[in-house]
C-alpha cells in the first residue's frame, strides 16, 4: 500500500493502518501477511505544508456537525496518546467567540448548535482578554475547554509509531503518475526516484489531492484550496493565557503567541495547489481588523506565514475508496480542522481499509464518502 503524502493525515494513517494492522495479524487463526506500506512525501521534510501552518487550535465550536463530532472523538485519543507517551499533546486555551450587532444572529445560531459553548457579556469577555473594546463586541460566546495542540509532537508520534509498526517513510519523493492493471490488481506508480507496485494507493496529498487523482487517471473530488494568513505582530501587555479570539463575523481571529500577538484575517483565497505566501494586504487587513476590535495598536509584524486549506464542496472530509477506481483510497478535504480531526478520521480509515467496524458518536461515516 502506497500513501501519498506526509502531513498529518498520511502520518496519522500511516501509524494507525501499520498497528491496526499488526494486531489484526496477531490474532489471526489463520496466516495473515502483514501489510505493507510505503509512505511517499514530495517535500524533504515531513509537515511542510498545511500541517506545518496551522495554528493548533482544538475547538469542539468550529465545523460542521461531522467535523465536531471527529473533533469530540479525536479529543480523546489525543488524551491517551499524550498519556501514554508522557508528552501531553493538549492545552487548555478557551475560545471566546465575539460577534458586534450585525452578527448576532450567527452568533445565537453557533450557542444553539454548540453545546460547549456559554453565552456572555462584553464585560465576561474582557475578563479574559482584558485588550477586547467593549464597544466593538455586542456579544460573545466562551467554550472553556478548547486546545492548544502541540503538531510537532503530534506528528513527530505518529512518525516514531509508524516506523516501530514497520511502515517505510520516504521524504524526497514525489508521485508523478501510475497505471492500474486489472488482471495483477496492483498499481505501477512512478516517482521522480524510480518505479514501484502497490495494491492500493491512498491519496492523503493536501491541496494537490486532485492532482494526485489525475496522475492516476482518477476522477478529482472537486477539492477547492483556500489560502489562509497567519502573521505574528508585536505587542505589548499580551497574557500568555488570553484566549484564542475569533469573529463570528469571520473577519479576524488572534491569540498570544511568543510574547506577540498571532493575527489572521480570516482569509480564503482561492488557490492553486502552491507552496503559499502571505500577501502584504492580508497581513495589513488582519493588523486593522483586530486594531479595530482590540485596544492593542499593533503596527509592526515580526513574520507572516500562510498555508492553504483544502475543502470538498460540502466542506466535510473525504475518506473511503474511490466510488469507480478499484485501489484508490482518499483521505483528504481536511480544510481548517484537519489538525483536531486527524486523529480519529485516521482510526476510521485505517478501519476501513482493514474491512473492520469502527464507530464515532455522533458520525455517520457515510457522509464523508466520495462520491
Ligand atoms: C493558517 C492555517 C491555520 C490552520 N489552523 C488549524 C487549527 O487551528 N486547527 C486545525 O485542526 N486545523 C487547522 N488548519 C488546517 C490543517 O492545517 C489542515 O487541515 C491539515 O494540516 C491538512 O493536513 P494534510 O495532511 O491533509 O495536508 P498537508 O499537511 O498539506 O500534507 C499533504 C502532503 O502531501 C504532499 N504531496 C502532495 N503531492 C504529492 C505527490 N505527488 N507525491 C508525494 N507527496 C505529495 C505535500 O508535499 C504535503 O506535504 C489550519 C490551516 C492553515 C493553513
Amino acid at each position: 500500500m502506497a500513501i501519498i503524502g506526509g502531513g498529518v493525515a498520511g502520518l496519522a494513517l500511516a501509524a494507525e493502518l501499520a498497528e491496526l494492522d499488526g494486531r489484526l495479524t496477531e490474532q489471526a487463526d489463520l496466516p495473515r501477511p502483514q501489510l505493507r506500506i510505503v509512505l511517499l512525501e514530495r517535500e524533504n521534510q515531513f509537515a511542510y505544508h498545511s500541517t506545518g501552518r496551522s495554528i493548533a487550535a482544538l475547538s469542539e465550536t468550529l465545523g460542521s456537525p461531522e467535523q465536531r463530532a471527529l473533533t469530540r472523538a479525536s479529543r480523546t485519543i489525543l488524551d491517551a496518546l499524550g498519556a501514554e507517551s508522557g508528552i501531553p499533546l493538549l492545552r487548555t486555551r478557551p475560545v471566546v467567540w465575539v460577534a458586534d450587532e450585525d452578527n448576532l444572529g450567527a452568533l445565537n445560531a453557533l450557542l444553539t448548535a454548540s453545546p460547549a459553548l456559554r453565552g456572555v457579556d462584553p464585560a465576561a469577555a474582557q475578563t479574559l482578554c482584558p485588550a477586547l473594546r467593549p464597544e466593538a463586541t455586542a456579544r460573545a460566546a466562551v467554550e472553556r475547554t478548547a486546545q492548544d495542540v502541540d503538531v510537532e509532537a503530534l506528528h513527530q508520534q505518529y512518525r516514531d509509531r509508524a516506523t516501530a509498526a514497520g511502515v517505510t517513510l520516504r521524504t524526497a519523493i514525489g508521485l508523478e503518475s501510475g497505471s492500474w492493471d486489472d488482471a495483477r490488481g496492483e498499481w505501477t506508480l512512478t516517482t521522480d526516484r524510480g518505479e514501484l507496485v502497490a495494491h492500493r494507493v491512498v491519496n492523503a496529498a493536501g491541496a494537490w489531492a486532485d492532482a494526485v487523482a489525475a496522475r492516476l487517471e482518477v476522477a478529482p473530488a472537486g477539492l477547492i484550496n483556500l489560502r489562509r494568513t497567519v502573521a505574528i505582530a508585536a505587542a505589548e501587555g499580551v497574557g500568555a493565557a488570553w484566549p484564542l479570539v475569533i469573529d463570528v463575523g469571520g473577519r479576524f481571529y488572534f491569540r498570544p503567541e511568543r510574547g506577540g500577538l498571532l493575527v489572521s484575517p480570516a482569509d480564503e483565497t482561492p488557490s492553486p495547489p502552491t507552496d503559499a505566501v502571505a500577501a502584504q494586504q492580508d497581513i495589513s487587513v488582519a493588523v486593522e481588523r483586530v486594531n479595530a476590535a482590540t485596544s492593542l495598536r499593533l503596527d509592526r509584524v515580526r513574520t507572516s506565514w500562510a498555508g492553504l486549506r483544502t475543502f470538498a464542496p460540502d466542506r466535510n472530509p473525504i475518506v473511503g475508496p474511490d466510488p469507480k477506481q478499484v485501489g484508490f483510497f482518499w483521505f483528504a478535504g481536511l480544510g481548517g480542522t484537519g489538525i483536531q480531526t486527524a486523529p480519529a478520521l485516521a482510526r476510521l480509515a485505517a478501519a476501513q481499509l482493514c474491512s473492520r467496524p469502527y464507530e464515532i458518536p455522533g458520525l455517520n461515516p457515510d457522509a464523508l464518502l466520495p462520491r
